[in-house]
């Protein structure tokens, strides 16, 4: 059986092109350049929680990134950097070939190195940590929404969720499994959105965390929102898992981000408007009736 340092060198050593360090000392080492700030972020999935046991390994590689790269564009930051620590329940190369394959796949897509880790035997999880640079003053916060901006989704919502509810949908689960990060999206973002979020835990709930760090409420109109083909109402207002952003914008930058919509090839559905916080968040059907919201994912819920 191949040593815990044999496998690291085989799958996950790559000479570091933009690192000052990479893979195989005690610490990387990182330049970011000047006049910008350094983003991190975390993200830990876990086998029987965060995927099925006997998952595809190239498809969780994929996710593993995925998740973190959405992290980055949500505030709007350039990823350059990972790291990635993973408990292995054996040695298995089959597994590691596919995940590492998933993995560096994306990171290629968006240059980004990986520069260090962790291995260690356990029950199957991998945390990735992501290092991203956005100039200095720029970065897109959850803070920031005030009352008459416009609320606007990329892409679709309910994919997600749809294809955990009906793995035989090809379409929906790929957008489970193997989801796209909107990292152009969140860079282009800087100096437009007044804020912004990716969602992870479902529209209504991370369109809350906006509300409640910006101190403003908000009306949605269900009817506009970008419905994944076949995803019912649950789905779209509070299936997790889609990795799209949310932001926020005044009125005067319409049709900038029309013309950006345009440009990246990605939908930009204006789903809604802030409100002052007594509003609360509502979601108003096609009769303009007030919707009742499932709330979205929580781990510790009961
Ligand atoms: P240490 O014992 O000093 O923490 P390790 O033996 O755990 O070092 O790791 C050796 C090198 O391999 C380090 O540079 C570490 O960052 C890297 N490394 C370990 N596991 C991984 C992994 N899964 N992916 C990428 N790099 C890894
Ligand atoms: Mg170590």
């Amino acid at each position: 059986m191949p040593s815990e340092f044999e496998l690291i060198r085989k799958y996950f050593d790559k000479p570091a092109r933009s690192a000052v360090l990479g893979v195989g000392d005690d610490a990387a080492l990182l330049q970011p350049a000047a006049g910008m700030e350094l983003a991190v972020s975390t993200d830990m999935l876990i086998e029987g929680r965060h995927f099925r046991a006997g998952a595809d390994a190239r498809k969780l590689g994929h996710k593993s990134l995925a998740v973190n790269l959405s992290d980055m564009a949500a505030m709007g930051a350039a990823p350059r950097w990972a790291t990635l620590a993973l408990a292995l329940p054996a040695a298995d190369e089959v597994w590691l070939d596919g995940f590492a394959r998933g993995f560096f796949a994306l990171a290629g897509r968006f240059g980004v190195e990986l520069v260090g880790g962790d291995t260690t035997r356990g029950p199957l999880s991998v945390c990735v940590t992501i290092l991203g640079e956005v100039p200095e003053g720029l970065a897109l916060y959850r803070a920031g929404a005030l009352p008459g901006d416009d609320i606007w989704v990329s892409g679709t919502l309910g994919g997600a969720a749809l294809g955990l509810a009906q793995p035989g949908d090809a379409a929906a689960a790929q957008r489970l499994d193997e989801p796209e990060p909107r990292v152009e999206l969140g860079e282009r973002l800087r100096g437009i959105a007044s804020a912004a979020i990716d969602v992870s835990d479902g529209f209504a709930q991370d369109l809350g965390h906006i509300l409640e760090r910006s101190g403003v409420g908000a009306v949605v109109e269900y009817p506009r929102l970008p419905a994944f083909p076949g995803a019912d109402a649950r789905q779209v207002l509070s299936g997790g898992d889609d990795y799209e952003l949310i932001f926020t914008a005044r009125q005067a930058r319409r049709a900038e981000i029309e013309a950006l919509s345009r440009e990246l090839k990605l939908a930009l559905a204006r789903v809604g408007s802030i409100q002052k916080a007594a509003s609360g968040l509502q979601v108003l059907d096609a009769e303009r009736k007030a919707m009742s919201i499932a709330r979205g994912f929580d781990h510790f819920a009961t």
